[in-house]
């Protein structure tokens, strides 16, 4: 391939991702901020003004591929069309397939009044009867001015919206509505990634399903939003979210603190108690099973002392009291910081906490009786 090609290629593909998926650097690149002449004030008229949004959305998406066709031979000097079936003339074609198909979609919603766009019909999916979806647009508008609601970024592409009466899901292409009134939410799945970002390793999100039936069966659609936005969204909801009981996840930052702390403690060599154990000062419940124990190599800036106190705390209230000596702004540092013994202050890191190994000689080679799983 041209080299001239190879390069435009390259800068085309990088314009049209942030152009598609919306970042905090590229928002000068949404649909929004170029079409923002066309589309007006969100406000005014937000069913109106996601129904022209849909519309440039789908006009700037399905002309990408021709205005790349054209630009490899305004740019590149490439014949505008090329002899037999190569990879360029399919392009061109199929880019101008998009785009005609495109402009008829736009055409067929504006000649009907747009009664016939998605967000139209999702709204008479809500109604009683099909001269009611007006209506209820009319209170969408007044309700989503309202001061009280949520914005939750489901991802790149989709928000969802919640006011006091509405759950709005903005995608691309439509906007799926429920009324709170109407709406029963259920929590489906959890899915877990490894996030290097956050200080707990994790990022946990729930795939929430919105059934808002009373008039249409089956109009159904799923967000999905991360768990630490769970409770804002359960505090401007009207009703509780459902959570089957096979479903669990982490309520809190905390909650995916201690999990993570506790199997990195979980590493940590084993200490053979030789005190009585009793049971934790911190919840009374548990017995306690950490015991402080210099296990790290000496950070010349910052060491680690020893502590002589006997074990007292179990893994949980240590993992909280780890935990509540952090720096809540900067997550990143939470498992490489240190921390100080609750009772002689010594300083300690993760490392330096060693479950009991309650096996009572030492004989038996490795012991796992006290492992956490
Ligand atoms: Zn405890
Ligand atoms: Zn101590
Ligand atoms: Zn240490």
């Amino acid at each position: 391939m041209d080299e001239n090609i190879a390069m435009f290629t390259l800068s085309y593909i990088l314009m049209c991702s942030c152009l598609v998926f919306r970042t905090v650097f590229t928002s000068f690149l949404s649909v929004e901020n170029l079409c923002s002449a066309i589309l007006g004030d969100e406000m005014d008229n937000f069913v109106m003004y996601h129904i022209k949004r849909t519309c440039c959305t789908l006009f700037i998406h399905s002309s990408l591929l021709l205005v790349y066709r054209l630009g490899v031979s305004w740019i590149a000097n490439y014949p505008l069309v090329d002899d037999g079936l190569t990879i360029f003339n399919i392009i061109g074609i199929l880019g101008i397939v998009m785009q005609t198909s495109a402009c008829i979609i736009i055409y067929y919603w504006w000649s009907h009044n747009w009664k016939t766009h998605p967000i139209s019909q999702n709204l008479m999916a809500l109604g009683e009867n099909e001269s009611h979806y007006l209506n209820l647009g009319w209170h969408l508008n007044i309700d989503i001015r309202s001061p009280r609601k949520e914005v939750f970024r489901c991802s790149s592409l989709v928000d969802v919206v919640v006011t006091e009466k509405w759950i709005v899901k903005v995608s691309p292409y439509s906007l799926d509505l429920a009324q709170q009134q109407d709406a029963i939410l259920t929590v489906v799945t959890t899915d877990t990634h490894a996030m290097a970002a956050t200080g707990t390793g994790i990022a946990q999100f729930l795939n929430i399903k919105v059934n808002c039936t009373p008039h249409r069966e089956n109009y159904t659609f799923y967000i999905r939003i991360n768990v630490l936005d769970f409770k804002d969204l359960q505090e401007i909801l009207r009703k509780r979210v459902i959570i089957p009981r096979n479903v669990t996840f982490y309520r809190s930052i905390a909650d995916q603190f201690l999990d993570v702390f506790k199997e990195h403690v979980n590493q940590n060599p084993y200490y053979l108690p030789v005190e009585e154990i009793e049971p934790c000062v911190g919840c009374y419940t548990n017995p306690a099973n950490v015991k402080l124990v210099k296990n790290c190599f000496d950070d010349v800036n910052d060491p680690c002392g020893n502590c002589n106190c006997k074990p007292m705390w179990c893994v949980s209230c240590m993992g909280q009291w780890f935990y509540s000596r952090q720096d809540e702004g900067h997550p990143e540092s939470w498992l490489s910081s240190k921390c100080t013994c609750p009772l002689c202050r010594s300083v300690f890191c993760i490392l330096d906490i060693s479950l009991l190994d309650d096996v009572p000689n030492g004989n038996q080679g490795f012991h796992f009786v006290n492992r956490l799983d």
